[in-house]
């Protein structure tokens, strides 16, 4: 598990069960809570449309083995039912605010009889956007149901009666791979509830949701130019593992994460000039977009590199990566390149 989420998660726990602490314990929830829907907010705000339905470990066993959109749902339709139906006694979201028909689900049940292609199916069919209007609807409503709970409330239990009222719903399939998650519930009190699928349901599908974009993101960089347009070599780059390049639709890199439109301000220079990369502009020394803004740390080592891929070529520069990573220990190019573009250059040519 993602260290700081566990730790988070225990702490949270903790601080929940006793009387003295338990504000405490929902605000840390309240904090873990947002910390883990912002890896959703990130990939649904830069993957591409096709990524949503696609399933790169089918057969696997493992929450993995499904789809970015089938997780989605499927954690917040079980927070929905289990918020409003079960802890809150009112109408879900997904009924209340309109999204069965703006999210264009075929289902309104947890998603947990679909298997195979089906998910596939399932997922295709899904409108991501508003799928993620609906993930953040569901959200907001259970954090106020949270923050009005009180310490003697974690203790409530859900009876037969509950049990009834959830079959009756036709939120849970009666496949029996879903049929189980009504005594499941039903046999916890709200303390348990929080646990799972307020927090630790989360973990586990957006931890599995991060497998998934990662592994798209490798196949995505198979067979495409590792040249970077900033500079940078996606073969030799410590985000590689996670950036499925800017030149491919899974550009993922923390300028594109953090860039309103989801692309890199040094990609998206670079294809409106209809130039290779930035090692092609006559404005790259004086430049101080994207990669080279000024307070980024990485910004002269990027220069330094698209430099040298000017000068040499990026067969080059390739193969000079490849004598720095054999020669030194490091992740980040700065490390070795330093804070000076100049001076990197300098450093590039010297191996
Ligand atoms: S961050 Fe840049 S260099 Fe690194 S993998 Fe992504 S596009 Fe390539
Ligand atoms: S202006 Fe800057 S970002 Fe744009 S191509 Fe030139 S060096 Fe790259």
């Amino acid at each position: 598990m993602d260290k700081n989420w566990s730790e988070m998660n225990k702490e949270m726990q903790t601080l929940l069960s006793r009387k003295a602490t338990f504000q405490e314990g929902i605000e840390k929830l309240l904090a873990l809570r947002e910390d883990v829907f912002e890896q959703i907010t990130q990939i649904v705000m830069t993957f591409p449309e096709d990524a949503f339905y696609q399933m790169p470990f089918a057969g696997a066993s493992g929450y993995h083995s499904k789809t970015l959109a089938y997780s989605i749902w499927h954690i917040f339709r079980i927070e929905d039912i289990v918020a409003h139906e079960m802890i809150a006694g009112d109408k879900q979201v997904l009924f209340e605010q309109g999204f069965r028909e703006t999210v264009n689900s075929p289902i309104i049940t947890t998603g947990n009889e679909l298997s195979g292609d089906d998910i596939t199916e399932f997922s295709r069919q899904l409108n991501v956007r508003e799928l993620y209007r609906y993930a953040q609807a569901v959200m907001q409503s259970t954090n106020q149901i949270l923050t009005r709970l009180e310490y003697p409330d974690l203790k409530r239990k859900f009876g037969d009666e509950m049990a009834d009222k959830l079959r009756q719903s036709g939120c849970v399939s009666e496949d029996e791979n879903a049929f189980w998650l009504i005594d499941y519930w039903c046999g916890k009190d709200v303390l348990g509830l929080i646990r799972m699928p307020f927090s630790r349901h989360w973990i586990m599908h957006v931890e599995a949701m991060r497998r998934i974009k990662n592994k798209l993101c490798s196949l995505a960089r198979k067979g495409v130019d590792p040249v970077a347009y900033c500079g940078f070599s996606c073969n030799h780059c410590f985000l590689g593992a996670w950036c499925g390049s800017c030149r491919t639709a899974y550009n993922t890199c923390s300028f594109a994460t953090t860039s309103p439109d989801g692309k890199c301000p040094n990609a998206v220079c670079c294809q409106a000039k209809g130039i290779d990369g930035c090692f092609e502009c006559g404005l790259l020394e004086d430049c101080e977009k994207g990669f080279y803004t000024p307070t980024n740390d990485g910004a002269n080592a990027a220069k330094a590199q698209a430099l040298y891929i000017r000068k040499y070529g990026k067969k080059e520069f390739l193969k000079v990566q490849d004598r720095l990573h054999q020669k030194y220990d490091f992740a980040k190019t700065q490390e070795i390149l330093g804070y000076d573009y100049r001076e990197g250059l300098r450093i590039l040519e010297e191996n």
